[in-house]
């Protein structure tokens, strides 16, 4: 709890006298919740954008999920639920706390009535500077002025994203991890523009989430992908130039050095279209060959192998993803 102490005054007109008032207010911690945010639009039902409505939702948001696609809205919804019934096996939730929860998300194809009456939009849909601009320009036509617009983009950037609207001071970074349920970290990213209230009230509503912030500026890749992106195209290279196969990669990354998976494995869950398109944000964002994409990574991704999302990357996941059974054209 906040404490804010306000002082007033008030003339009271039959008794002809004034009066100082001393009032105390206590400021709940989740003032911006109270405030505005509570209506949430979320762009793009796949990989993130799905997790992103489970979060807001079980935190008791109203959330809006928009997709072009009506497939992926469906197959979000059965995402979110078999996230949820998970979680209701680990005793992290109850059952009457992820009906709360899916009751919470409503979903549409249609972008201008998905964000008309949102408090925030949190855009994550396909990592693509034409495609997010586009859509920055519609909904800032559609969504109410006083609404803040956030990006889950992992690398292109929050400054360029808002030179498109009306409202730069009020466009944000709000980066999530993969898995969103599961990854603690928020990276919140300042435009050059962004208002400092916009960023405070960001941060706060991360921990809200239950999820930790930190703040980084607006430069290629930020700080996540920025050191991220050349391990993994590093582990792609040196699985090109043959200097150890795709188990031995992994197996070094994760046991040498305490890696939960390792880069390629990474890399599948990540899609293998989103690492080239970052890989290609920071080699020309940061005008350095060592950011150049690995020609392999750029085959695989032309030949529509994009990792778990697709069904194969460098392992093939035609049995799920449990077993760890590498690609047949990396045996
Ligand atoms: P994805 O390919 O799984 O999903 C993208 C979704 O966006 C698709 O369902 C697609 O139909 C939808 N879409 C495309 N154009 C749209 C439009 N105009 N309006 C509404 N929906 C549209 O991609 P993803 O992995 O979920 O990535 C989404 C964003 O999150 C990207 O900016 C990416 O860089 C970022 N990100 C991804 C990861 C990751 O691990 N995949 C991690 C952090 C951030």
């Amino acid at each position: 709890m906040a404490r804010l102490t306000l002082k007033w005054g008030a003339k009271i007109i039959q008794n002809e006298g004034f009066v100082n008032i001393n009032l105390k207010v206590f400021v709940p911690e989740n003032l911006s919740y109270f405030c505005g945010m509570k209506n949430v639009a979320v762009i793009g039902g796949g990989t993130m954008g799905n997790g992103i409505a489970h979060v807001f939702a079980q935190s008791g948001y109203s959330v809006t999920l928009i997709d072009i696609k009506q497939e992926m809205l469906e197959k979000a919804i059965a995402t979110i639920t078999k996230n949820m019934d998970r979680m209701i096996a680990k005793e992290k939730i109850t059952a009457e706390q992820k009906d709360q929860a899916l009751a919470n998300i409503q979903t549409t194809t249609d972008l201008k009535s998905g964000v008309v009456s949102a408090d925030l939009v949190v855009e994550a849909a396909t990592e693509n500077v034409e495609i997010k601009l586009q859509l920055f320009r519609n909904i800032d036509e559609f969504a109410p002025k006083n609404c803040v617009l956030a990006s889950n983009t992992s690398s292109i950037s929050i400054t360029k994203i808002a030179s498109v609207t009306s409202r730069p001071e009020k466009v944000i970074g709000m980066h999530f991890m993969n898995p969103v349920p599961v990854m603690k970290l928020v990276e919140v990213i300042e435009g050059f523009k962004t208002d400092k209230q916009v960023t405070a009230d960001i941060m706060e509503l991360s921990k809200k989430l239950g999820k930790i912030p930190a703040l980084t500026q607006d430069y290629p890749g930020f700080i996540a992908n920025r050191i991220l992106m050349p391990m993994i195209n590093e582990a792609i290279i040196s699985l090109h130039e043959g200097v150890a196969g795709v188990t031995e990669i992994d197996t070094i990354m994760k046991l040498g050095m305490a890696h939960p998976m390792g880069p390629l494995q990474l890399a599948d869950f990540i899609g293998l279209d989103v690492c080239l398109a970052i890989l290609n944000v920071l080699y020309d964002g940061l005008g350095n060959t060592k950011y150049a994409p690995c020609p392999l990574l750029v085959n695989m991704v032309t030949s529509g192998d994009l990792g778990v999302k697709s069904g194969r990357g460098f392992y093939d996941y035609g049995h799920g993803t449990k077993e760890l059974i590498v690609a047949p054209n990396f045996q």
